[in-house]
């Protein structure tokens, strides 16, 4: 009764080769793709700029209750969420000259606004329809 065990471990030949497997493209199908991947990328900028936010907020209290304010610290973050706050204007505004038939751009903010509407509702600046030969 020898049972004799030798430790030697089997290799097992790799069954899945390394391969780089491109990911699948697809070319991108007009008109509804392209919004839905506009509403992501504000999705995604809107929860970076409610993180940024509330981490702002935070870096001040930790300084606020330690008595030492640091402007700098606390004016680059500002300038960071500020960038992503214009970012995601940006995309709002594509998403919004997508969703409505806008009539135009608000003259006072640029926002986009639709053909019955007589006030803009960013900033409210009165909007008056040009009606070309009516
Ligand atoms: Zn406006």
């Amino acid at each position: 009764m020898s049972a004799e065990t030798n430790g030697r471990t089997a290799k097992l030949p790799p069954t899945t080769p390394l391969r780089d497997l491109p990911p699948p493209k697809r070319p991108a199908p007009k008109g509804g793709e392209e919004s839905a991947e506009l509403i992501a990328q504000r999705d995604r900028l809107l929860e970076k700029f409610t993180v940024m936010q509330a981490d702002l907020g935070g870096a001040f209290y930790e300084m606020a209750i330690r008595d030492h304010v640091r402007l700098d610290v606390l004016t680059r973050k500002a300038a960071e969420l500020q960038r992503v706050d214009a970012e995601l204007l940006a995309v709002e505004r594509v998403l919004e000259l997508e969703r409505a038939d806008a009539a135009g751009l608000c003259p006072g903010c640029g926002a986009p606004y639709g053909h019955a509407v007589r006030f803009c509702a960013q900033c409210g600046t009165p909007l008056v329809p040009t009606e070309a030969g009516a």
